[in-house]
Protein backbone atom coordinates (compact mmCIF):
# COMPACT_ATOMS: atom_id res chain seq x y z
CA UNK A 1 0.00 0.00 0.00
CA UNK A 2 1.03 3.51 -0.54
CA UNK A 3 1.90 6.24 2.26
CA UNK A 4 -0.53 8.35 3.93
CA UNK A 5 -0.86 11.12 1.65
CA UNK A 6 -1.73 14.15 3.71
CA UNK A 7 -2.32 17.55 1.66
CA UNK A 8 -3.18 21.18 1.84
CA UNK A 9 -5.51 22.93 0.32
CA UNK A 10 -4.74 27.18 1.60
CA UNK A 11 -7.59 27.88 -1.03
CA UNK A 12 -7.66 31.63 -1.07
CA UNK A 13 -5.33 32.03 1.93
CA UNK A 14 -1.74 32.94 1.50
CA UNK A 15 0.76 36.27 0.79
CA UNK A 16 4.52 35.52 0.45
CA UNK A 17 4.95 35.82 4.14
CA UNK A 18 3.69 32.45 4.19
CA UNK A 19 6.44 31.05 2.67
CA UNK A 20 8.23 30.42 5.87
CA UNK A 21 5.20 28.27 7.11
CA UNK A 22 5.89 26.69 3.58
CA UNK A 23 9.07 26.23 4.48
CA UNK A 24 8.65 24.84 8.00
CA UNK A 25 6.07 22.32 6.80
CA UNK A 26 8.49 21.13 3.57
CA UNK A 27 11.71 20.64 6.70
CA UNK A 28 9.18 18.39 9.03
CA UNK A 29 8.10 16.50 6.09
CA UNK A 30 12.06 15.64 5.42
CA UNK A 31 12.00 14.02 8.73
CA UNK A 32 8.92 12.29 8.44
CA UNK A 33 9.41 10.09 5.11
CA UNK A 34 6.67 7.66 6.04
CA UNK A 35 4.06 10.34 5.15
CA UNK A 36 3.65 11.54 1.57
CA UNK A 37 3.13 15.54 1.98
CA UNK A 38 1.84 17.77 -0.32
CA UNK A 39 0.35 21.74 -0.54
CA UNK A 40 -2.10 23.56 -3.00
CA UNK A 41 -1.39 27.07 -2.39
CA UNK A 42 -3.24 30.07 -4.51
CA UNK A 43 -1.81 30.12 -8.30
CA UNK A 44 0.32 33.16 -6.92
CA UNK A 45 2.70 30.89 -4.29
CA UNK A 46 2.90 27.96 -6.60
CA UNK A 47 6.35 28.82 -7.97
CA UNK A 48 7.56 30.48 -5.11
CA UNK A 49 6.55 27.66 -3.07
CA UNK A 50 8.21 24.79 -5.70
CA UNK A 51 11.51 26.94 -4.91
CA UNK A 52 11.32 26.50 -1.47
CA UNK A 53 9.96 22.77 -1.24
CA UNK A 54 12.66 20.06 -1.29
CA UNK A 55 10.52 17.35 0.09
CA UNK A 56 6.85 18.29 -0.25
CA UNK A 57 5.08 18.65 -3.54
CA UNK A 58 3.22 21.68 -4.62
CA UNK A 59 0.00 21.93 -6.68
CA UNK A 60 -2.85 24.25 -7.64
CA UNK A 61 -6.47 24.10 -6.49
CA UNK A 62 -8.03 24.05 -9.65
CA UNK A 63 -7.16 24.45 -13.94
CA UNK A 64 -8.56 25.14 -17.02
CA UNK A 65 -9.60 22.23 -19.69
CA UNK A 66 -7.71 23.91 -22.38
CA UNK A 67 -3.87 24.00 -22.81
CA UNK A 68 -4.35 27.82 -23.69
CA UNK A 69 -6.41 30.65 -25.62
CA UNK A 70 -8.98 33.56 -25.01
CA UNK A 71 -9.99 32.84 -21.22
CA UNK A 72 -9.31 35.79 -19.35
CA UNK A 73 -8.42 34.80 -15.37
CA UNK A 74 -7.95 30.94 -16.20
CA UNK A 75 -5.06 29.20 -15.84
CA UNK A 76 -4.31 26.09 -17.64
CA UNK A 77 -2.86 22.55 -15.88
CA UNK A 78 0.46 22.96 -18.93
CA UNK A 79 0.77 26.15 -16.57
CA UNK A 80 0.72 24.75 -13.51
CA UNK A 81 3.32 22.56 -14.60
CA UNK A 82 5.46 24.92 -15.64
CA UNK A 83 5.44 26.74 -12.64
CA UNK A 84 6.47 23.87 -10.67
CA UNK A 85 2.99 21.92 -10.32
CA UNK A 86 2.93 18.55 -9.90
CA UNK A 87 -0.55 17.64 -8.54
CA UNK A 88 -4.24 19.35 -8.78
CA UNK A 89 -7.11 19.55 -7.06
CA UNK A 90 -9.91 19.10 -8.92
CA UNK A 91 -13.86 19.12 -8.44
CA UNK A 92 -13.60 20.99 -4.99
CA UNK A 93 -17.18 21.86 -3.42
CA UNK A 94 -16.89 25.43 -3.48
CA UNK A 95 -16.01 25.42 -7.02
CA UNK A 96 -18.70 23.35 -8.08
CA UNK A 97 -21.08 25.59 -5.61
CA UNK A 98 -19.04 29.02 -6.82
CA UNK A 99 -18.69 28.44 -9.76
CA UNK A 100 -21.07 26.10 -11.23
CA UNK A 101 -18.53 23.25 -11.99
CA UNK A 102 -20.84 20.71 -13.74
CA UNK A 103 -19.28 16.65 -13.52
CA UNK A 104 -18.64 16.86 -17.24
CA UNK A 105 -16.56 19.81 -16.96
CA UNK A 106 -14.16 18.51 -13.79
CA UNK A 107 -14.00 14.80 -16.08
CA UNK A 108 -12.51 17.55 -19.10
CA UNK A 109 -10.37 19.48 -16.62
CA UNK A 110 -8.76 16.18 -15.13
CA UNK A 111 -8.03 14.62 -18.72
CA UNK A 112 -6.26 18.11 -19.40
CA UNK A 113 -4.38 17.47 -16.14
CA UNK A 114 -3.27 14.03 -17.03
CA UNK A 115 -2.53 15.23 -20.43
CA UNK A 116 0.40 18.07 -18.68
CA UNK A 117 1.59 15.54 -16.91
CA UNK A 118 0.17 16.68 -13.09
CA UNK A 119 -1.49 13.50 -10.82
CA UNK A 120 -5.47 14.79 -9.89
CA UNK A 121 -6.90 14.93 -6.60
CA UNK A 122 -10.88 14.60 -7.33
CA UNK A 123 -13.54 15.65 -4.89
CA UNK A 124 -16.45 14.39 -4.43
CA UNK A 125 -19.41 14.74 -1.66
CA UNK A 126 -23.04 15.63 -0.49
CA UNK A 127 -24.62 18.30 1.11
CA UNK A 128 -26.19 17.79 4.13
CA UNK A 129 -29.86 17.77 2.64
CA UNK A 130 -28.69 14.62 0.57
CA UNK A 131 -27.49 13.01 3.60
CA UNK A 132 -30.83 13.86 5.09
CA UNK A 133 -32.45 12.44 2.30
CA UNK A 134 -30.26 9.03 2.46
CA UNK A 135 -28.96 9.67 -0.57
CA UNK A 136 -25.26 10.38 0.25
CA UNK A 137 -23.65 7.20 -0.97
CA UNK A 138 -25.56 7.23 -4.28
CA UNK A 139 -24.91 11.05 -5.20
CA UNK A 140 -21.06 10.35 -4.47
CA UNK A 141 -21.00 7.52 -6.51
CA UNK A 142 -22.77 9.77 -9.44
CA UNK A 143 -20.61 12.24 -9.09
CA UNK A 144 -17.49 10.29 -9.64
CA UNK A 145 -18.69 8.34 -11.85
CA UNK A 146 -19.82 11.05 -14.45
CA UNK A 147 -16.22 13.35 -13.31
CA UNK A 148 -13.52 10.73 -12.92
CA UNK A 149 -11.10 10.58 -16.38
CA UNK A 150 -10.79 7.90 -19.01
CA UNK A 151 -7.82 7.10 -18.66
CA UNK A 152 -6.11 6.25 -21.96
CA UNK A 153 -4.64 2.38 -21.28
CA UNK A 154 -5.16 0.94 -18.21
CA UNK A 155 -2.20 -0.57 -18.18
CA UNK A 156 -1.34 3.06 -17.14
CA UNK A 157 0.33 3.99 -13.34
CA UNK A 158 -3.66 4.66 -12.40
CA UNK A 159 -3.39 4.56 -8.90
CA UNK A 160 -0.08 7.20 -8.85
CA UNK A 161 -2.00 9.91 -11.37
CA UNK A 162 -5.65 9.65 -9.66
CA UNK A 163 -6.05 10.11 -6.01
CA UNK A 164 -10.05 10.48 -4.60
CA UNK A 165 -11.26 13.09 -1.70
CA UNK A 166 -14.15 12.77 0.03
CA UNK A 167 -15.16 15.52 1.14
CA UNK A 168 -19.36 16.16 2.41
CA UNK A 169 -19.80 19.62 2.08
CA UNK A 170 -21.40 19.95 5.69
CA UNK A 171 -18.28 18.73 7.35
CA UNK A 172 -16.35 21.60 5.34
CA UNK A 173 -15.15 24.73 7.94
CA UNK A 174 -17.54 23.61 9.98
CA UNK A 175 -15.32 21.53 12.58
CA UNK A 176 -17.83 19.05 12.44
CA UNK A 177 -16.66 15.58 10.71
CA UNK A 178 -18.49 12.28 9.75
CA UNK A 179 -18.73 9.75 12.13
CA UNK A 180 -16.47 6.63 11.60
CA UNK A 181 -19.11 4.54 10.34
CA UNK A 182 -19.90 7.28 7.77
CA UNK A 183 -16.33 7.96 6.51
CA UNK A 184 -15.67 3.96 6.05
CA UNK A 185 -19.05 2.91 4.80
CA UNK A 186 -18.49 6.34 2.03
CA UNK A 187 -14.95 4.95 1.86
CA UNK A 188 -15.74 1.09 0.90
CA UNK A 189 -18.28 2.45 -1.84
CA UNK A 190 -15.73 4.62 -3.64
CA UNK A 191 -13.24 1.70 -3.44
CA UNK A 192 -15.48 -0.62 -5.20
CA UNK A 193 -16.80 1.49 -7.53
CA UNK A 194 -13.01 2.41 -8.38
CA UNK A 195 -12.53 -1.08 -8.36
CA UNK A 196 -14.91 -1.89 -10.85
CA UNK A 197 -13.89 1.21 -13.07
CA UNK A 198 -10.07 0.13 -13.20
CA UNK A 199 -9.96 -3.15 -11.99
CA UNK A 200 -7.89 -5.23 -9.16
CA UNK A 201 -4.97 -4.17 -9.06
CA UNK A 202 -5.14 -0.46 -9.67
CA UNK A 203 -8.28 0.01 -8.50
CA UNK A 204 -7.57 -1.11 -4.87
CA UNK A 205 -4.39 1.23 -4.66
CA UNK A 206 -5.89 4.39 -5.31
CA UNK A 207 -5.88 6.54 -2.37
CA UNK A 208 -8.96 7.93 -0.80
CA UNK A 209 -8.76 10.76 1.13
CA UNK A 210 -11.07 12.31 3.61
CA UNK A 211 -11.34 16.27 3.85
CA UNK A 212 -13.78 18.33 6.32
CA UNK A 213 -12.44 19.75 9.43
CA UNK A 214 -9.71 17.33 9.98
CA UNK A 215 -7.44 19.04 12.96
CA UNK A 216 -4.45 17.30 14.82
CA UNK A 217 -7.32 15.89 17.62
CA UNK A 218 -9.57 14.02 15.52
CA UNK A 219 -6.49 13.00 12.75
CA UNK A 220 -5.31 9.89 14.41
CA UNK A 221 -8.88 8.14 14.51
CA UNK A 222 -10.29 9.02 10.43
CA UNK A 223 -6.41 8.39 9.74
CA UNK A 224 -7.07 4.73 11.22
CA UNK A 225 -10.03 4.09 9.41
CA UNK A 226 -10.93 1.54 6.93
CA UNK A 227 -9.79 2.77 3.15
CA UNK A 228 -9.16 6.29 4.54
CA UNK A 229 -5.27 6.62 2.58
CA UNK A 230 -4.62 10.51 4.01
CA UNK A 231 -6.95 13.94 4.78
CA UNK A 232 -7.52 16.71 2.31
CA UNK A 233 -6.59 19.83 4.90
CA UNK A 234 -8.73 22.86 4.92
CA UNK A 235 -8.19 25.15 7.35
CA UNK A 236 -5.53 23.17 9.56
CA UNK A 237 -3.33 23.49 7.05
CA UNK A 238 -2.40 26.46 7.47
CA UNK A 239 0.33 26.93 10.00
CA UNK A 240 2.95 24.21 10.08
CA UNK A 241 1.84 23.32 13.63
CA UNK A 242 -1.12 22.28 13.23
CA UNK A 243 -0.66 20.81 9.59
CA UNK A 244 2.13 19.12 10.55
CA UNK A 245 -0.05 17.48 13.85
CA UNK A 246 -2.15 15.88 11.29
CA UNK A 247 0.90 14.34 9.34
CA UNK A 248 2.51 12.64 12.22
CA UNK A 249 -1.08 11.41 13.36
CA UNK A 250 -0.65 9.25 10.25
P1 LIG B 1 -11.52 22.33 6.30
O1 LIG B 1 -10.39 21.42 6.69
O2 LIG B 1 -11.22 23.78 6.57
O3 LIG B 1 -12.83 21.86 6.82
O4 LIG B 1 -11.62 22.25 4.70
C1 LIG B 1 -11.67 21.00 4.08
C2 LIG B 1 -11.50 21.19 2.62
O5 LIG B 1 -12.36 21.71 1.94
C3 LIG B 1 -10.22 20.77 2.02
O6 LIG B 1 -10.29 20.78 0.63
Amino acid sequence: PKRPYIVGNWKMHGTRAMLSEARTIDRAAQRHMKVEVAIAPPYTLIHPVHREAEQIAVGAQDCHHEESGAHTGDISAAMVADAGGKFVILGHSERRQNHSETDAQIKLKAEAALNAGLRIILCCGESDSTREAGRAVSHVKKQLKASLPDFADTAEEISEKLTVAYEPIWAIGTGKTATLEDIAEMHAEIRALLVSLYGEEQGAEVRILYGGSVKPENASEILATAEVGGALVGGASLTADSFMGIALAA
